[in-house]
């Protein structure tokens, strides 16, 4: 009986706990949730990946087939110069090291995401873990071309948004932060015959709506880095950095925009496309 009182007091307490939790903090019940998620897929491919070798670093755990022993040098060096840009830029550091998974080719990459053969990312984040494809299946050159147009800095920006943001973010953006991270550091910027932005563009609404599933993601991916860009080129570095915040803080993108910019989500819409036009052919 008495233990029966104990028990019905801690359920009582426990509730009034998570309701605190959830009409007192700013974030939602899912981002407040998102880091346990993250961690456990995280564990779980730690686990999958238990038979393979590992090569540390200050900040990275890299896994490897024997088969690539000879480009973990140039994984590890390409990760640990992504490491200081990302961080520094964010603002954050992640706890612990962070694990990078090499695969031996497109169809072991793609086999653990489910993906079809078509997809060709040579590099993917995913649950905590940098996923990147074995240089020795696609990449010809020397380690200051695979620091400069490789996979690191993109997945790591990913990675180390995500801790920031738990997950709190619409996929373009991600990837706009991504890509304007490797065009900062490495100069680097993807463009293809396709992805010009002086033609029509997707929508502001297309891509919050349906990012990925838009029939040129070379456009998509170009439109994202233009949004992002237009906030670091015009309205500076530490307004992106306010836009991240107010993500972090639970806000919706919209928001996140409004707030920092001083404009409406229409109005960033025409700014970043106009600016683009003449900024970025
Ligand atoms: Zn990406």
């Amino acid at each position: 009986m008495r233990k029966m009182v104990i028990f019905e007091g801690t359920i009582a307490a426990a509730l009034i706990l998570a309701v605190l939790v959830l009409f007192l903090a700013p974030l939602t019940p899912r981002m407040l949730l998102y880091p346990l998620v993250r961690q456990a897929a995280q564990a779980k491919i730690n686990y999958e990946t238990r038979q393979m070798e590992a090569y540390e670093t200050p900040h990275f755990i890299i896994k490897y087939s024997p088969v690539d022993a000879a480009t973990v040098p140039m994984v590890a060096q390409a990760a640990e110069a992504a490491y200081a840009p990302v961080t520094g830029t964010l603002g954050y550091a992640p706890a612990g090291k962070t694990l990078v998974v090499i695969y031996r080719d497109r169809s072991e990459l793609n086999k653990n995401f489910g993906w079809s053969g078509s997809q060709s990312a040579m590099g993917v984040y995913w649950g905590g873990v940098i996923e990147v494809l074995s240089p020795n299946a696609w990449f010809r050159a020397g380690p200051d071309e695979y620091k400069r147009t490789g996979p690191m800095v993109h997945e790591y920006t990913h990675l180390v948004f995500d801790h920031v943001s738990r997950g709190n973010y619409p996929r373009w953006f991600t990837e706009g932060l991504a890509q304007y991270l490797e065009y900062r550091v490495n100069g680097y910027e993807w463009r293809t015959a396709d992805n010009s932005l002086g033609g029509r563009l997707y929508t502001q609404a297309e891509l919050d709506d349906r990012f990925d599933d838009l029939p040129s993601q070379a456009l998509a991916y170009r439109e994202s880095l233009a949004a992002v860009r237009y906030i670091a080129a015009v309205h500076g570095d530490a307004k992106l950095r306010q836009v991240i915040a107010a993500l972090a803080a639970g806000r919706t993108m919209r928001q996140a925009v409004a707030g920092p910019l001083g404009m409406d989500y229409g109005q960033y819409e025409q700014e970043w496309m106009n600016w683009a036009k003449t900024n970025m052919q």
